[in-house]
């Protein structure tokens, strides 16, 4: 099935031709949620979307529709930006070799871009914050390629009955069901106290998650760093599973 994604002159004047072209193009991004009537698709499966897009005082934010639920279109709105968290993924794997540690890719669907640089160019917001705080761009594979780095400072995940994730000012960054089926990552976070978390937005984690994380990597929106973790709950303790996701 090919795309059928359509972004109109205003959306594509506003998000810059190079990302518009992203869209289109793909894979990245590929489940969607309406914003109109909140159904959920794939853009692989050749469902006709429409990509709109809201300018704020700090950014744009792009959102995607059915087309037979609306036009792409370009509206304003005065107030900043929602923020990430509570449209957000995370998930679990676990660097194997000398020093296991656990990582885990948090991927924003949230998709939303900085106001004009003095250069023109229009980057990620997340990554941006992200680098801001002490993170670290991804090039490779960041699971095998990562050394480790040092701690970005007071970024913290504590593991429960949920995972949270919280940044450098306290905010949650993350808050969602604890990952299924991962002893060995709890072990390694509980052993290692830290998490390599890998952070991008739209990296489409459904099918194959590292096929994901390189299609958002070679489009430049990932980033990196390892943060302080803290297991909370006692070793071999189980909690009820839960729905996946956190949308
Ligand atoms: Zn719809």
């Amino acid at each position: 099935m090919s795309r059928d994604l359509t972004v109109g002159p205003e959306v594509r004047e506003a998000v810059g031709g190079e990302y518009a072209d992203e869209l289109v193009r793909g894979p990245w991004p590929d489940d969607f949620t309406c914003i109109r009537c909140a159904g959920e698709g794939f853009i692989s499966q050749g469902i006709p979307v429409t990509v709109s897009a809201v300018t704020h005082p700090d950014g744009v934010r792009i959102t995607l529709q059915h087309a037979t639920c609306g036009p792409s279109e370009l509206t304003c709105d005065d107030r900043p930006m929602p923020a990430v968290g509570d449209q957000a993924n995370l998930t679990p794997i676990l660097r194997r070799d000398i020093d296991p540690i656990a990582a885990c890719i948090f991927s924003a669907s949230f998709m939303a871009l900085g106001a004009d640089s003095p250069w023109g160019d229009r980057t990620s917001l997340l990554a941006e914050a992200l680098l801001a705080d002490g993170f670290e761009p991804v090039l490779g594979n960041p699971i095998e390629e990562f050394d480790g780095g040092s701690l970005v400072p007071e970024w913290l995940l504590i593991y429960d009955d949920a995972v949270r994730i919280t940044s450098r000012t306290g905010a949650v960054v993350y808050e969602g069901q604890e990952p299924v089926e991962v002893t060995d990552w709890v072990d390694a976070l509980r052993e290692q106290r830290r998490c390599l978390l890998i952070a991008g937005e739209g990296i489409e984690l459904d099918t194959d998650p590292m096929l994901g994380l390189a299609a958002a990597v070679y489009a430049g929106r990932v980033v990196a760093g390892v943060i302080r973790a803290r297991v909370i709950r006692p070793s071999g303790t189980k909690s009820p599973k839960r729905n996946r996701g956190s949308r």
